[in-house]
């Protein structure tokens, strides 16, 4: 495994959502405080989603202090929420430089998923995608990431919900597996039965296909889930669609999911966003099914969405999905036509653009 800091992410040690349980306690050691003064502040940050130091009133008044004159708290300001007629909620943060990125709060069947954002913008730039038409600004710190994911629940406690965020998806803006450390820090945090205790099958990443990533997150501690980005079964078509595939190729990424599947056990996520009359022939299935032979993957079918930038690119039309979904059901592929979700507000995926034309200064 690549050498991934695992108490903590040596940030500089002064932002407390980057902060590992770990680093927590050896921060209270370091003060003289007594170790279950880390379970109280984690509980009130990631239990109670109380931010503020003064109000942790188990506290003492001179520790209270001590936080807030050492430990910023650099959460994400809401500048805009928006709900689609599905329920779905859109949110844009802003973080301390300025910098912009959305999140997305999906509600299915009484469960609610957020979907997060890792970068600011992204360097894949994948031509279906309104993210990857922005460019590629910076990375998320571990605090950003999570901050999204406590604001939002923070939010919809507030609001009267009786039960929290149930499940996260790293399918907002950006390439995870390109801002690991910071994303398995995160994940750290989450999923800690002392910080937000967040299961393991509860949280996934989705990948654009970085090889190297998907081998280290085969040894990652925490058996998180794994999706892929796929939308083409060889190289030609893929290079065009995905530009990350001219330097690492279908037989690479592959190869990486061989290795995961061997290392975990675990079925992969082949994501496939069906493209009208660019990657939905029907002969393409048969390709993706030996591509994938071995892998026992589990297909969703992702409508596509249109984005501004690119308004050549159409969604299939249905009896072009029903062709697709017979030749994979012949190929005995598991699959899914995934439902879209907060089309009207340009929540759906591949749609997070941020502050578009550019982040506010
Ligand atoms: N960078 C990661 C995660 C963010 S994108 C990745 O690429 O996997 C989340 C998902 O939305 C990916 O499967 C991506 O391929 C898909 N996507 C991007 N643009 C899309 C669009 N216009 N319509 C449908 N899905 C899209
Ligand atoms: Fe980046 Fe994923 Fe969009 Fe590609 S699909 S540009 S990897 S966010």
């Amino acid at each position: 495994m690549r050498e991934v800091e695992r108490d903590g992410m040596g940030t500089g040690g002064n932002d407390a959502l980057s902060l590992s349980y770990e680093e927590w306690r050896g921060r209270m050691a370091e003060w003289g405080e007594p170790g279950f003064r880390a379970d109280q502040i984690c509980g009130w940050l990631y239990g109670r989603k109380v931010f503020n130091y003064h109000e942790m009133s188990n506290l003492s008044k001179s520790l209270r202090e001590r936080l807030s004159g050492s430990l910023l708290m650099p959460l994400p300001v809401l500048i805009r929420e928006q709900e689609s007629r599905d329920g779905t909620r859109k949110y844009l943060w802003q973080m301390t430089d300025g910098e912009r990125v959305e999140s997305v709060l999906l509600n299915h069947g009484g469960h609610t998923t957020a979907c997060i954002s890792s970068q600011v913008g992204c360097p894949l730039a994948c031509t279906f995608c309104a993210t990857g038409s922005l460019g590629f600004t910076r990375n998320l710190t571990p605090g950003e990431i999570l901050g999204q994911f406590l604001m939002m629940e923070r939010r919809r406690l507030d609001a009267g919900a009786e039960q929290g965020i149930n499940n996260i998806v790293f399918m907002g803006m950006g390439e995870p597996l390109l801002n690991a450390d910071s994303v398995f820090g995160s994940i750290r945090m989450l999923n800690h039965p002392k910080m937000r205790g967040l299961g393991a099958r509860h949280i996934t990443i989705s990948t654009s296909g970085v090889a190297q990533g998907i081998v280290d997150l085969a040894d990652f501690e925490i058996p998180i889930r794994l999706s892929v980005s796929l939308h083409a079964p060889n190289d030609a078509l893929r290079s065009r669609l995905m530009p990350i595939n001219r330097s690492c190729p279908l037989s690479r990424l592959v190869e990486a999911l061989h290795i995961y599947r061997r290392r975990t056990g675990e079925r992969v996520t082949i994501e496939y966003a069906l493209i009208d009359g660019i990657n939905d022939d029907p002969q393409l299935a048969y390709e993706m099914a030996a591509l994938l032979d071995g892998l026992e993957p589990y297909v969703n079918l992702i409508p596509f969405n249109p984005i501004p930038m690119k308004p050549e690119l159409h969604r299939s039309p249905e009896p072009r999905v029903k062709a697709f979904c017979t030749a994979l059901s012949e190929l005995r592929i598991e699959f899914e036509v995934r439902r879209e979700r907060g089309a009207d507000i340009m929540a759906a995926c591949g749609q997070l653009a941020g502050s578009l034309p550019g982040p506010a200064k």
